[in-house]
């Protein structure tokens, strides 16, 4: 099987085996997410993951970082070396992230919460959120009662989020390193989907996954799609895949949608955005409307009914 030194010196990568900074069993690199400049980035030996000790980020398979670094697609890395992915999926079933004892979305507690005035969704949603989205309710170990939520890239699980329903101080659990092939921050929800689209009518950018969801179950009367921004954080592919730039021009508007008085938020995300999207713009939240991820089907609709009214004359 290869080894991660021979794959990094194929790139011209540097890497050190020890000294500052790196643990045994670990090699370390300079890190292409942050401003590191003593190898920060930890790439593990034998298990293949990578983990910034600076700036956090993390991730299942370490030709992540190298296609980063070279600019040569993950899912090109992935074919040129499938030894690799297929050591890492070893002991994962149905993609790349671990299978949970999971049980359907009419699990009570599951099926209570997204009926709940505090989600507003109907059954027939519910059924939607389990056959499209691949939701599920996970029953066992670390993540129980909560909602698996999979993030899924070219058919592949490759990151989850973990939604709990009981109440739980601790909302969301993100995958662990060893559980996610891509840190959060470099996935687009819905990326597979959003590559089918054409002649749309509102790409949001939207702050949590339940904003999204509300808007994407609408697709097929509002023409309208939305991508949440985890912790407000912008995808790193946006800035840098140009083919997801050209997606944006499937949609007569990309427009930033945080929550109710996030203002400055909303003026810095647009003044990151606005060379790379000319049809981007800002829509704030009218006061009554705190929370798009409480509203009902009909009431989503409405809303976008008028931000359309508004930013795009209609
Ligand atoms: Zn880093």
């Amino acid at each position: 099987m290869i080894s991660v030194h021979e794959i990094l010196e194929e790139y011209g990568i540097r890497y050190y085996t020890h000294g500052e900074n790196v643990a045994s069993g670990w090699v370390g690199i300079t890190c292409p997410f942050c401003s590191d400049r003593t190898n920060h980035m930890g790439i593990n030996l034998s298990e293949h993951y990578f983990s910034c000790w600076k700036c956090n980020t993390k991730g299942k398979n370490f030709l992540y970082v190298i296609s980063v670094i070279s600019g040569i697609k993950f899912k090109d890395l992935i074919k040129k070396y499938p030894e690799i992915e297929k050591k890492i999926k070893e002991g994962f079933t149905g993609g790349s992230v671990p299978l949970f004892n999971t049980y359907t979305l009419l699990h009570n507690m599951a099926y209570e919460y997204l009926l709940s005035d505090f989600r507003k969704f109907t059954d027939q949603e519910i059924h939607k959120l389990e056959k499209d989205y691949k939701i599920l309710f996970i029953l066992d170990g670390s993540y129980s009662n909560r909602l698996f939520i999979p993030l899924i890239e070219d058919g592949y699980e490759i990151n989850f989020l973990a939604r709990s329903v009981s109440g739980d101080k601790l909302r969301y659990i993100n995958a662990s390193a060893a559980q996610c092939v891509k840190p959060l921050s470099d996935c687009i929800y819905g990326i597979d989907f959003i590559k089918t689209i054409e002649n749309a009518d509102i790409l949001f950018l939207q702050e949590g996954i339940f904003d999204s969801l509300k808007i994407n179950l609408t697709y097929h009367h509002s023409k309208c799609y939305s991508i949440p921004l985890f912790k407000k954080i912008l995808p790193r592919e946006f800035s840098r895949n140009s083919d997801l730039m050209k997606l944006s021009t499937h949609f007569k508007k990309v427009v930033i949608l945080l929550d109710y008085g996030e203002i400055s938020a909303s003026y810095k995300l647009y003044s990151d955005l606005k060379d790379l999207i000319p049809n981007l713009t800002i829509f704030f939240l009218p006061e009554n409307i705190k929370d798009i991820g409480s509203l009902s089907g009909n009431e989503v609709l409405e809303f976008l009914h008028n931000v359309k009214k508004d930013v795009l004359n209609e």
